[in-house]
């Protein structure tokens, strides 16, 4: 039977409606605006189409959008001053620093610089210890996404076993922890798992990370598992340009109960829990109620 295909498209629209609404009430109730700055330093063309598309959306669910695009030799002073402004500013609620950053500059000095509380790509050393240690915190905005899309299919995850593959600190480890946060029993495999195939077939979900094209093939998956593919790499295929996860698609839906496709399946999630975040941080800043079901 083919897998149910996760429409992460659609999911995102909808939690982008739901953030526009929230958004509005801030406006007529409280005559607050969440306002999100993003920081651009150099002009790597991928991260100057994701700053250009997500200060169109924010602009789109009604919050101020604040783009700070700085030349590529900019001193890490600078942009440290920059963050302190920006950290001081009551109308921006969130700060993100679009990674990578030119060889030059630490991003962990500048990461950790941010306010935790505006930090909402939940990349700070603070949300970091928060989220392992179960307290709220701001949660890093991939692994968030894939965390709605699984709560809305399957209800509750309590129990399963989860398997992710790759263990960086943007996608991989959160997720773990989110996994882990809703009672799933989580292995985190990686370049040194051994018999990986094998890991992978004991999964009722498989969360792939990894940034290696087609990896997880269908002999891989569990019949009716869930395959989230976070991976976004771009291949040369019959003389074209073509967008591929970390899962061969084909093969995968197959044997899997759901899958995400690539594109129009984490991706889109991505940024729609960026201004959720957004709208979290502006209502813990004015000690509000947080809206429900946006955040982990
Ligand atoms: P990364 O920092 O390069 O980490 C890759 C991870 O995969 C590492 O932990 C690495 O293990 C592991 N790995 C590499 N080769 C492996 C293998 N053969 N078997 C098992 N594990 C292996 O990448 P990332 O930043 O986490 O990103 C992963 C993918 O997600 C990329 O395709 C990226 O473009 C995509 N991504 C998508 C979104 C989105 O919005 N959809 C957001 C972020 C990233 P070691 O630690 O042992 O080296």
């Amino acid at each position: 039977m083919a897998a149910t295909v996760i429409d992460g498209k659609a999911f995102a629209a909808k939690v982008r409606g739901q953030v526009a609404e929230h958004v509005d009430r801030l406006k007529s109730g409280h005559g607050i605006t969440p306002g999100l700055a993003v920081v651009l330093v150099g002009s790597d063309p991928a991260s100057e189409v994701y700053v250009r598309s997500k200060g169109k959306m924010t602009v789109e669910v009604g919050m101020k959008s604040f783009e700070h695009k700085l030349s590529a030799d900019t001193s890490e002073k600078d942009l440290l001053d920059l963050i302190d402004k920006l950290n001081n500013d009551p109308e921006v609620h969130g700060i993100l620093v679009q990674l990578p950053l030119p060889d030059h500059l630490d991003e962990d000095l500048v990461i950790n610089s941010i306010t935790p509380a505006k930090d909402v790509d939940g990349f700070h050393i603070s949300n970091v210890g928060l989220l392992s240690t179960g307290q709220k915190s701001m949660v890093p905005c991939t692994p968030l996404g894939c965390l709605m899309m699984l709560r809305d299919h399957h209800g509750s995850i309590s129990g399963m076993d989860a398997v992710v593959i790759g263990r960086a600190n943007i996608v991989g480890k959160p997720m773990a922890q989110l996994l882990l946060r809703d009672s799933a029993t989580v292995t985190i495999a990686h370049s040194r798992t051994k018999d990986l195939p094998e890991v992978v077939r004991r999964a009722d979900i498989v969360v792939a990370a990894v940034g290696r094209p087609e990896m997880v093939v269908g002999d891989w998956i569990k019949p009716g598992a869930t395959v989230i593919d976070v991976g976004i790499n771009r291949i040369e295929r019959d003389g074209k340009t073509k967008l591929v996860g970390d899962a061969d698609y084909e093969s995968c839906a197959k044997v899997a109960g759901a899958i995400t496709p690539v594109p129009g399946g984490v991706g889109p999630m991505t940024i729609a829990c960026l201004l959720a975040n957004t709208l979290t941080a502006c209502c813990r800043a004015n000690g509000l109620d947080e809206p429900e079901g946006l955040t982990a």
